[in-house]
C-alpha cells in the first residue's frame, strides 16, 4: 500500500489502495480520494475523505422501445421524471461546509462558486446527513456548450434524488415530499402509472419532444428500478451539437443516436420521409463540413463556453480543474455582468484535429 492512501485503511479493501484505482486531490483543507473506475460495490466517482465517503451516482439503463421496456420492467406502479440534460452533481455537507461533486468524483470549482444560488442551503440544516443529487442545467455551464431552449442564460439546479448516510436512495415519495417541504426545485414528474397507461405515457413523451426536452427517467414507485428514455429531438440535437467535434468522438457515438432515432420512428409510427432524413443528415454533415474547412485552413478545433461566476479566483481554479480532467481550456474574456463576472473560454481539441489535418493535406493511412 502506498503511504498516501493510509487514511483510507478500513474504509476500502487494501487491494484497492493504489493509484490505479484512486486519485487524491485537495480542496481547501480537505484531502479527497476519488475512485477512478467501478470496483465491486463502489461505482466510479465514489469519494472518500478522512472519516467519510460518498457513493458514486448509479448508472441508469436505457430502453429503446418505450412500451416494451415498460411492460418488461415495471410490473407495478411507476413515475416518469423529466430527464434534464446538463451535468450531474451530488451535494453533501462535510465538516459544516457544502461540497458539490461531479459524476467523476471531483469537486467542481464552478459549481462551488454558485452553490448557494443553486440550492436552498437550509435543506442541509434540516437533513445534514443527506446527499442531494440533481442536474445543473443551462446554456452557460462549463461542460455542455449547447443551447438550452427553455433557459435563456445562466444555469439552474433540478433535484432528482436524495441519498441517506449509507448512500441509499430514499423512497421516491419521501424524496418528493422532502423537495416540497424544503422548497428544493425538483425535476417535473408524472404519475403514478401502470403499464396499461402506455397511451398517456406516450403523449407525455410527445409533449416533451415538442418542448425541446431530453426525455424521461422512469422510476418504479418502490424505487428499485430506473430506466432512461430520450426523445427524437434530443438525439438530433446531440448529433448537431457534437458533429463539429467529430475528429474527437468515436463513430459509435453517432451510430447509437441514429439507432435511437430509428427505434422511436418505428415505435411511434413516424414517417421517415425525405425531409426528416435530410434534417438528420444535415445535423451531422453541416457542422462536420465546417470543421473540415477550418482544419484545412489550419485553424484550431475549438468549442466555446460562457459562464457566470461570483469570484475571479474561480476562473483560474476551473481552468486548472478542467486541465486535471484532460481538457485544455483558455480564457478569452472576463467582464462584469451585474453581481457576476461573465467569462468566455474555449476548449481546444488537438489530438483528433492533428490527425484529420494531416489527412486533409495528403497523408496516407490504413483504415
Ligand atoms: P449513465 O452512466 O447512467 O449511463 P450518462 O452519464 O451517460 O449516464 P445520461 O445518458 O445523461 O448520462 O443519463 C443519466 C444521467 O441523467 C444521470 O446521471 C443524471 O445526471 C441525469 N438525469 C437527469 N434527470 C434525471 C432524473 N430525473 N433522474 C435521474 N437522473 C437524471
Ligand atoms: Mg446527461
Amino acid at each position: 500500500m502506498n503511504d498516501i492512501f493510509e487514511p483510507l485503511k478500513g474504509l476500502l479493501p487494501e487491494r484497492y489502495l493504489n493509484r490505479e484505482c484512486l486519485q487524491r486531490f485537495r480542496y481547501d483543507d480537505i484531502l479527497f480520494y476519488r475512485l477512478k473506475k467501478d470496483l465491486k460495490g463502489y461505482p466510479r466517482g465514489t469519494v472518500f475523505w478522512q472519516g467519510g465517503m460518498l457513493h458514486g451516482f448509479q448508472r441508469i439503463k436505457r430502453i429503446l422501445n418505450l412500451a416494451e421496456g415498460i411492460r418488461r420492467h415495471f410490473p407495478g406502479r411507476f413515475y416518469l421524471e423529466e430527464k434534464m440534460d446538463g451535468y450531474n452533481v451530488r451535494i453533501k455537507r462535510i465538516n459544516s461546509r457544502l461540497f458539490a461533486f461531479t459524476r467523476g468524483g471531483f469537486v467542481c470549482p464552478f459549481t462551488m462558486d454558485r452553490l448557494d444560488e443553486l440550492v436552498r442551503v437550509e435543506f442541509f440544516d434540516r437533513y445534514p446527513d443527506y446527499t442531494l443529487c440533481g442536474e445543473v442545467v443551462g446554456p452557460e455551464n462549463p461542460y455542455n456548450s449547447e443551447p438550452v431552449d427553455y433557459i435563456d442564460e445562466d444555469i439552474m439546479f433540478f433535484a432528482f434524488d436524495i441519498k441517506d448516510r449509507e448512500g441509499r436512495s430514499l423512497p421516491l415519495t419521501d424524496r418528493y415530499s422532502i423537495f416540497r417541504e424544503t422548497g428544493i426545485q425538483a425535476v417535473r414528474r408524472w404519475g403514478p402509472y401502470t403499464s396499461s397507461d402506455i397511451d398517456m405515457i406516450k403523449s407525455v413523451i410527445t409533449e416533451l419532444d415538442q418542448q425541446g426536452r431530453e426525455g424521461v427517467v422512469i422510476k418504479s414507485a418502490d424505487s428499485e428500478i430506473e430506466l432512461k428514455y430520450v426523445t427524437l429531438g434530443s438525439c438530433i440535437r446531440d448529433i448537431k451539437a457534437t458533429a463539429a467535434l467529430f475528429p474527437e468522438l468515436p463513430g459509435g457515438f453517432y451510430m447509437q443516436r441514429l439507432i435511437r432515432i430509428l427505434a422511436i420512428v418505428d415505435e411511434f409510427g413516424i414517417k421517415l420521409d425525405e425531409e426528416t432524413k435530410l434534417t438528420i443528415l444535415d445535423s451531422l454533415l453541416g457542422p462536420m463540413m465546417k470543421t473540415i474547412e477550418h482544419l484545412r485552413r489550419g485553424d484550431q478545433l475549438k468549442e466555446f463556453f460562457r459562464i457566470r461566476v461570483n469570484r475571479k479566483e474561480t476562473i483560474d481554479a476551473l481552468i486548472r480543474h478542467l486541465k486535471s480532467i484532460g481538457m485544455n481550456a483558455r480564457v478569452v474574456s472576463v467582464e462584469r455582468a451585474g453581481r457576476h463576472y461573465l467569462v468566455t473560454f474555449y476548449r481546444i481539441y488537438t489530438r483528433g484535429a492533428r490527425i484529420m489535418r494531416k489527412r486533409l493535406t495528403g497523408q496516407g493511412f490504413y483504415d
